[in-house]
């Protein structure tokens, strides 16, 4: 039977039914332990108790109802981001897409507020990944994204991730901001040192120009702290977040600073369903649990022993090499006689859902509710399905 979704991914034939904390269930009934978590979305895992309470209690009261008037739930969701980073304000969206297009609209009209319309362009580094829109896909420049769907945006300059010279020598009197994520995920779970998230900061400052985040990936726990920029003891200016946020409601935010929050005024930007009190209620509940004491150092302790296990399977596979991330945000690379996705496929027909990255890389981005037991239980599943690529 063909498909009447438009053919843009392509699917395993799989479904699932129901899950419950890590695992998800297909309607035969087969048991799935998910590294995938919807691709780094559900944090508190499947059926959280916490998140399905808020989100039934929410339904029953009102669902939607528009910007236009005050959202009880988006105002104390905003206060609490706000009172946890280094923002004064936050725009809600429902994506991540959304998310980096509001931060890149706030860059604009910042250097425009300032007396400085000239400065509009921004820096990137290859190998990023910031979503599908035009504009998102202007920044990251990926001809693989890109291409068919040209004239991209104009006002985008790119860069190694990771370079610092290339970096300083990229920025001119028309640089209005550097757009960087903390960890690559989509481009291969590419880390830079803290030294060069701390340069970066410098250099934006100096220049007179803005420190973008892309966390919508990496934040909300992802990585053992709330936001992994954190672990460069560093503030940006803008950052955007989404896949964590909601714990599986489609929602997405960017939290902009004291100076960059002023540039925004009634009208200049808005989205229909952007933080509405379903959303809200979800992203709330999903704050309980992550910003919970000893949470954080829970995710850290966990990335750490998913690390160290995973290091004992390396060692067995000569096609696996080095193990990169921070907190449960992990990566494998693999050499070039394997296919990441040959591995992926084989591990899901042994129930274990992970999901591959650029550079040949394997990810692992279980719920941050994971146990050390169930991490046991899902690599010893990727160590089966590696033992079939032996020859
Ligand atoms: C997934 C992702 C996006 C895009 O998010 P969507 O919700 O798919 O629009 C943007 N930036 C990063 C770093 C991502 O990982």
């Amino acid at each position: 039977m063909t498909s009447a979704i438009m053919p843009t991914y392509a699917p395993a034939d799989i479904a699932f039914e129901y899950g419950e904390g890590i695992y998800l269930f297909s309607p035969e009934g087969k048991k799935y332990v998910d590294f995938s978590s919807g691709i780094a979305v559900n944090s508190l895992g499947h059926s959280h108790p916490h998140l399905v309470q808020a989100i039934q209690n929410q339904a029953g009261k009102v669902i939607h109802y528009s910007n236009l008037y005050k959202i009880l739930g988006q105002e104390l969701l905003a206060k609490r981001l706000v009172d946890n980073s280094f923002a004064s304000s936050v725009f809600f969206c429902n994506s991540g897409a959304e998310a980096v297009e509001c931060g890149i609209k706030i860059v604009r009209r910042h250097h425009v507020q300032n007396g400085n319309p000239e400065k509009t362009r921004i820096i990137t580094c290859s190998g990023g990944f910031h979503g599908r829109t035009l504009a998102a896909l202007s920044a990251a420049k990926n001809e693989k994204h890109t291409a068919g769907f040209f004239p991209m945006l104009d006002g985008f300059d790119q860069v190694s991730f990771d370079n610092l010279d290339q970096m300083q020598n990229a920025i001119t009197n028309k640089t209005a901001a550097i757009l960087v994520e903390p960890i690559q995920g989509e481009g291969g779970i590419n880390n830079a040192d803290t030294n060069y998230f701390k340069k970066l900061r410098s250099m934006a400052g100096e220049a007179g120009i803005l420190l973008f985040m892309d966390e919508v990936q990496t934040g909300i726990g992802r990585t053992g702290k709330l936001f992994a920029h954190e672990w460069a003891k560093i503030q940006p200016d803008i950052m955007a977040i989404a896949k964590g946020l909601g714990g599986g409601f489609p929602v997405g935010a960017c939290l902009a600073n004291e100076k960059t929050t002023k540039t925004m005024a009634p009208g200049t930007h808005g989205s229909t369903f952007g933080g509405n009190p379903l959303a809200s209620a979800a992203a709330n509940a999903v704050l309980d649990i992550v910003l919970d004491d000893g949470f954080l150092d829970d995710v850290q302790r966990k990335g750490i022993y998913l690390k160290n296990q995973l290091a004992f399977i390396v060692a067995k596979h000569k096609f696996l090499g080095e193990i990169r991330g921070q907190g449960l945000l992990v990566g494998v690379v693999c050499d070039d006689s394997v296919v990441n996705l040959d591995i992926v496929k084989e591990a899901e027909a042994r129930g274990l859902l992970t999901v591959p990255a650029g550079n040949n890389v394997i990810r692992f981005i279980p719920p941050l509710i994971i146990t050390e037991t169930e991490i046991d239980e899902g690599l010893s599943l990727f160590d089966q399905a590696c033992n079939s690529f032996n020859c």
